[in-house]
């Protein structure tokens, strides 16, 4: 059996195997408890895969702007007490794995979802980019425009204190007051074409809660594109709506099942 489990900014979601997603919320939970209840709970846990909207490598959990977290080694504290291998990536990477999943025959992708915070997948040459540090996609944390707050990376001007969940403040676009509406859609129209002009990439997915609360985006970048000089010389853009709000979860699902192949192929199960 496999424990899946989508570490948001606000939700917290998890489900065994295929079974029924169950929504927590995130500042309700915490993970050491939450783990060793299920452990205990349902006998039989091989896998454990999370992914966190935040900075992660090797397992480690190196930053969580929106999540508060006491155990930051969660892979280590869990494999070195009970018989379970666990994953850990971070939420974007995640969601780019099982975007990709359902395009044949393109190699490059930008995915690009804004929930509480904002974040950015890449593909390029069939693979995903992680960077050295397993960085890459952090566009949310690009210095865009002052604001009055504070991210909790530590600067007062990332752009997801201006385009995301949390600069609308859990409202609709449309429910906004003007002025915090225009700078949501130009650091959005900043970022989108900052990932098309240095990836040019295939396919542009968008997706998260504030996406999918607001789809009229797609058709809005749709039109800022063919505004832009490029798209004569360009064409028509590939840019579709994510189908799924669980797109964290199915990547996780994804890349449990490739280790499980490649751990069989290497005689470890
Ligand atoms: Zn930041």
């Amino acid at each position: 059996m496999n424990l899946y489990i989508d570490f948001g900014g606000t939700n917290f979601k998890y489900s065994f195997d295929n079974e029924e997603i169950i929504v927590l919320e995130s500042a309700k939970v915490d993970l050491v408890t939450f783990l060793e209840e299920q452990i205990s709970l349902k006998k039989g846990i091989k896998n454990i895969a999370i992914s966190f909207a935040g900075q992660v490598r090797d397992g480690v959990i190196l930053n969580a702007p929106n999540i508060d977290l006491k155990e930051l080694y969660i892979k280590r504290f869990i494999e070195d007490k009970y018989e379970i291998n666990v994953i850990v990536e971070n939420d974007l990477n995640a969601a780019t794995i099982y975007e990709y999943s359902k395009f044949q025959d393109i190699n490059s992708m930008i995915v690009l979802y804004i929930g509480t915070g904002f974040g950015c997948g890449i593909v390029i040459g069939d693979k995903v980019l992680y960077g050295k540090d397993n960085f890459a996609g952090e566009i949310g944390h690009i210095p865009f425009r002052k604001t009055n707050h504070l991210c909790q990376c530590g600067r007062d001007d990332c752009l997801e204190l201006s385009t995301s969940g949390k600069a609308l403040r859990g409202l609709r676009l449309n429910e906004i007051d003007a002025q915090t509406k225009q700078i949501f859609l130009d650091g959005l129209v900043h970022s989108f074409f900052t990932v098309l002009n240095l990836l040019n990439c295939e396919v542009y997915v968008l997706g998260g809660s504030v996406i999918s609360n607001n789809i009229w985006l797609l058709d809005f970048l749709q039109e800022e594109y063919k505004k832009s000089s490029f798209y004569k010389l360009r064409g028509e853009l590939k840019m579709v709506l994510s189908d799924s709000q669980y797109g964290n979860l199915e990547g996780l699902k994804i890349i449990a099942s490739q280790q499980q192949t490649k751990d069989k192929t290497n005689g470890k199960i």
